[in-house]
């Protein structure tokens, strides 16, 4: 009998590549999505496969699940800023109540719940490199505290449920990462980048594009999830690519990639822009024996030219998602 594993946000960029990872290892996957930011697309390979089962539901409501789970991966929840900024309550709520939902689910199913932090705890980090010992900037009324907030929280109500109920808990604080399935219109800097330079617009680089970021290849990221969930390490671990560029740097790169001859224009920075982001994957290395094997030149190529390869009405669509019709609560 082959062990279950139920995952939320399924049809998300990193719930999508996830979905692969476990069926591909004989798990049989319940992908759970009310699909406000994931897209169908991403899993639409996974349809007919026999230890694939996708459902549509909204993980702040109640989960009624009648089969045995093993293992649970909650990562639900909007990951681009202006997704968040958009939808500030549903991000509230799914770093919340869902997680409530998801820890309740673990513990009448006694499975093993792995959750999606992120180096967004960290806020705009006074330490550099952040380690996990470090506990964060946040503010907590800015724009961005509905996420950061909420994934703190996510963190708290984890800890309490592996304290007080002996759930066995894991926590991963993602950094940022980046590869195919990524929404073209998301936001974020890499689909951004991509789009513009694929339709010949200029690179916006927000404030003097100082700030930095290390971006991580998806592939390795699914590896880290994984070594960490099998693993015995239960309090939160750093997972991300130290390799640190500033934004501008790293337009300069997008465009010699793209080889793309259009210009950079510079917009103003958005309030709580973090201007630094590092992981110190002490941590990882040593209790998952993991670290990212990608470089930034190999997993930009393969993004590229997935983007590349997009429909041209995808890559068209510049307009951010329209969010009204997948908010009922
Ligand atoms: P994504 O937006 O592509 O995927 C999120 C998925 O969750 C979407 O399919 C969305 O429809 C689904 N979802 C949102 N609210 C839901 C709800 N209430 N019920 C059911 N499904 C819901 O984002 P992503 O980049 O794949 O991020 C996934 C997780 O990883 C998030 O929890 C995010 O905070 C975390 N994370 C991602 C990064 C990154 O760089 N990609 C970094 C740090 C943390
Ligand atoms: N950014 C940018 N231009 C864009 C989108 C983002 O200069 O069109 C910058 C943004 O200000 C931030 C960095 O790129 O400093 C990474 O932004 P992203 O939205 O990808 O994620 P964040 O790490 O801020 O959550």
């Amino acid at each position: 009998m082959s062990k279950t594993i139920l995952i939320s946000g399924a049809a998300g960029f990193l719930g999508s590549h996830l979905c692969d990872r476990f069926v591909n290892e004989g798990y049989r996957v319940l992908g759970i999505d009310n699909f406000i930011t994931g897209d169908k697309d991403n899993i639409q390979h996974l349809f007919n496969h026999h230890n694939f089962h996708l459902i549509d539901h909204d993980v702040t409501v109640h989960i009624d699940i009648e089969e045995s789970i093993d293992y649970i991966l909650h990562f639900a929840s909007p990951a681009s800023p202006i997704d968040y900024l958009k939808i500030p309550i549903q991000t509230l709520k799914v770093g919340s109540l869902g997680t409530h939902n998801l820890l309740g689910l673990a513990k009448a199913k006694q499975a093993r719940i792995l959750i999606a932090s992120t180096s967004e705890i960290y806020g705009d980090p006074l330490v550099h490199p952040q380690s996990e010992d470090y506990y964060g900037n946040v503010n907590s009324i800015g724009p961005r505290g509905v996420y950061d907030e909420a994934k703190r929280f996510q963190e708290a109500i984890t800890m309490a449920y592996q304290r007080f109920h002996g759930v066995e808990t894991r926590i991963a604080r993602i950094f940022n990462t980046y590869g195919p399935r990524m929404r073209l219109n998301d936001g974020r800097v890499i689909p951004a980048f991509m789009g513009q330079a694929l339709r010949g617009e200029d690179l916006t680089v927000f404030g003097k594009g100082s700030q930095t970021r290390s971006f991580c290849y998806v592939d390795d990221l699914v590896n880290g999830i994984y070594k960490l969930l099998f693993s015995d390490y239960s309090l939160p671990v750093n997972l991300g690519n130290p390799d640190e560029i500033t934004i501008i740097d790293f337009a300069h790169e997008i465009l010699q990639l793209t080889n793309s001859d259009q210009k950079i224009s510079f917009k103003p920075l958005p309030e709580g822009d973090p201007l630094k982001r590092q992981p110190d994957i002490s941590l990882a290395k040593k209790e998952l024996n993991w670290q990212p094997e990608t470089s930034r030149a190999h997993g930009m190529k393969i993004t590229y030219d997935y983007f590349k390869n997009l429909p041209t009405e995808k890559l068209h669509k510049t307009e951010h998602k329209d969010f009204s019709k997948h908010i009922k609560n």
